[in-house]
């Protein structure tokens, strides 16, 4: 039987904190505040929108949205980025993406402030990622893992990480986090040749695949610590991993669940990189 690594007990320990630094900055007269940017009304942006806002909200951060329509111009989008980052009162921006394919994802990514980056999309915090140095934010998913690991004692120190994924939202950037920790890091593909095998060698194999179940326990082996990045939504309508939990839970010695794992995390995420984006800026005065 694996234990469960809950991402809740790590929201409630991480919600603590951040809302008395939260209080402090309001107490100096700063209030915390993020931008959600949207573009058009698909449904996981909403869902998404909603959970971050309803965090924010906990936590005494303020929140605002603005929403273009969904055959909005790039040049629409840059001037509500432009907005933003002369805005004093905000601290960090989150643009909802993917966005519709008309808009230009790097003019976008390129043109937010990095010191209001706070999900880590623009090109200095992927730089900072690389040298550990400069302007910006970690991606929050990618943080989100590491900050479950953490609550939990995984060490990183010396072990094997296997990355299913290596998209530049999750999965690159966690391996440069966990590089970073060092561990040992092997980034895997569509074109990875025996994939379940490699899989095996892990001493902690993260999965970021967006295919609903499709860890089985061919890939897992006993003492294996499995994160789960995956959200899906299965043939049932409910949501569901990348890993098929079932045959997993009895295998491995730790396994986040979905719904209710790494996902419970990454609002929080990015809830502290406002309040920090914030105490820089007050640091800044
Ligand atoms: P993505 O951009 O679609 O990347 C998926 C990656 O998985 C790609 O690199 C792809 O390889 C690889 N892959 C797909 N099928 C594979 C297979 N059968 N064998 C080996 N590799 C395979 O997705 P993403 O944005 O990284 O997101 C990954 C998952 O995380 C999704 O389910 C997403 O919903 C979820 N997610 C969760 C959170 C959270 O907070 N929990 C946040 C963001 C995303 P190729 O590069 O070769 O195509």
């Amino acid at each position: 039987m694996a234990k469960i690594l809950e991402g809740k007990a790590v929201a409630r320990a991480m919600s603590g904190q951040l809302r008395l630094r939260a209080e402090e900055l309001v107490r100096r007269g700063v209030e915390p505040r993020l931008s959600i940017l949207r573009v058009g009304e698909n449904e996981s942006d909403l869902a998404y929108e909603r959970a971050a806002a309803k965090r924010c909200g906990t936590l005494g951060i303020a929140v605002e949205t603005t929403t273009l329509p969904k055959d909005a111009s790039t040049a629409a989008v840059l001037c509500e980025i432009d907005r933003i980052n002369a805005d004093e009162r905000i601290h960090g921006c989150l643009p909802l993406r993917p966005m519709p394919a008309a808009i230009d994802d790097d003019a976008v990514r390129e043109r937010l402030a990095a010191h209001k980056d706070v999900d880590g999309i623009g090109p200095a915090s992927l730089a900072r990622l690389f040298t550990g140095s400069g302007e910006g934010f970690s991606p929050c998913t990618a943080q989100a893992c590491l900050e479950l690991l953490d609550y939990y004692g995984v060490t990183l120190q010396g072990k094997h990480a296997v990355i299913i994924g290596r998209s530049l939202v999750v999965s690159r950037p966690l391996a440069m986090l966990m590089v970073g920790r060092d561990a040992t890091v092997t980034i895997c593909h569509s074109k990875t040749e025996d994939l379940p095998a490699l899989c095996r060698t892990a001493d902690i194999l993260v999965v970021a695949a967006g295919k609903a179940g499709m860890v089985d326990a061919s890939y897992l082996r006993p003492g294996q610590v499995l994160v789960d990045v995956g959200v899906n939504v299965n043939s049932e309508g409910k949501l569901c991993g990348d890993v098929c939990f079932e045959q997993a839970e009895p295998l491995v010695e730790a396994i986040t669940p979905v719904p209710g794992g790494v996902g419970s995390v990454t609002t929080l995420v990015l809830c502290k990189h406002v309040i920090q984006a914030a105490e820089a800026c007050l640091a800044r005065y």
